[in-house]
């Protein structure tokens, strides 16, 4: 549904996006996942229409944007990162509005707007002036906006920027609804956003594209060794020892204590182990012939914001091994899990 071919963008001498290639298909939600002056946004104006490439092709739904563009952006909702809106207009009249801009007639454009109203839940705020409501509901009006004229392709810029958390939870609800009938390209850097939201990852560094694939494929890529993070009760003597001792593990680290409300008093172990094997059933038996108590035993996953902060460290894409594998990423004291989102 979006083809986007050897894609640059160069500001006189400094390249902000620089040959970037790679396709959505349709129904996919893909985020675009980069640290900050990424090039993100660049490429996401390009994508829309709105910035001129320096070099490359983008087609949207079959149409060359560059050849094609009234064609190509009929196709396209956009909600650019800063979303501008006429904070004196009241929220049907703004919608009225972009709906007259992009030459609906009055009947399409009464259906259009009356199902962008109800598909972004803002049928009670209709009739409120835009300056006057909230930043997640003026969210909602810029995915309105973007809605309005059915595209198949939407493109949300950092969607979630500046929301307070509750306001985060509703939008990204709201986006996952829109993602279920459309293709989504999603620009973010906000990691849970990514596993929350999207079926693929493409990760943008310094203008390239460092690695793509499902959250789950990057972290199986990257995981290198398995695993095991194991929580002993106290500090049992001579653990680490023991531990090695097994066969099948190569390497025991000591973690920081698990920490929170109600942590008990525990010492942590993250264990590597050869490939193909689980040692889970060794650990536990250990433990019981130790005597020790085992308070947590899991397989220890490469977190995706582990595999991004590795990923552009800028030097570590070309950390890998003699044999082109990736070195096993160093478990962190305590990973960041998704947040999990009440619905
Ligand atoms: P962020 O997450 O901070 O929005 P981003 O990934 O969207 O970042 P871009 O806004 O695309 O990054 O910027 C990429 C690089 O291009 C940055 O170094 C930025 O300073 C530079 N840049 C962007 N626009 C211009 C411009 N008009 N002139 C010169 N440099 C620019």
């Amino acid at each position: 549904m979006i083809e986007v071919q050897g894609l640059s963008r160069r500001y006189g001498e400094f390249t902000a996006v620089d040959g970037i290639s790679f396709q959505v298909d349709q129904g996919e939600i893909v985020g675009f996942l980069g640290p900050n002056g990424a090039g993100k946004t660049t490429a996401i104006r390009m994508i829309t229409g709105f910035l001129p490439p320096s070099e490359g092709q983008i087609t949207v739904a079959g149409y060359d944007l560059l050849a094609q563009p009234v064609a190509a952006r009929r196709q396209i909702g956009y909600l650019p990162e800063t979303v501008s809106l006429y904070g004196e207009m009241r929220v049907r009249e703004y919608l009225v509005y972009r709906a007259r801009l992009q030459g609906m007639g009055r009947m399409d454009a009464r259906r259009a707007i009356g199902e962008a109203l109800e598909r972004c839940l803002l049928d009670e705020v209709e009739e409120q002036i835009i300056g006057t409501l909230s930043k997640g509901f003026r969210q909602r009006v810029g995915l309105a906006t973007a809605i309005l004229h059915q595209p198949r392709v939407l493109v949300l810029d950092e969607p979630t920027v500046g929301l307070d958390p509750k306001q985060i939870v509703a939008i990204r609800q709201l986006i996952r609804e829109l993602g279920a009938e459309r293709t989504l390209l999603l620009s973010t850097h906000i990691l849970p956003e990514v596993e929350l939201l999207c079926n693929r990852v493409l990760i943008i560094d310094r203008g390239k594209i460092v690695d793509q694939g499902t959250p789950d494929g990057l972290r199986e890529r990257w995981r290198g060794n398995p695993t095991l993070r194991l929580d002993l009760k106290g500090e049992p003597a001579e653990a680490e020892q023991r531990l090695l001792g097994l066969n099948g593990v190569i390497q025991v680290r000591r973690l920081d204590r698990p920490t929170g409300e109600g942590a008990p008093e525990a010492s942590r172990f993250s264990l590597e182990c050869e490939v193909g094997r689980d040692l889970r059933e060794e650990v536990f038996r250990l433990c019981v012939e130790q005597g020790w108590v085992l308070l947590g035993l899991s397989e220890d996953k490469a977190s995706l914001e582990e595999i991004f902060v590795r990923l552009t460290a800028h030097e570590s894409a070309q950390e890998a091994t003699e044999d082109g594998r990736p070195q096993p990423l160093e478990p962190g004291p305590l990973e960041s899990e998704p947040l999990e989102e009440a619905s």
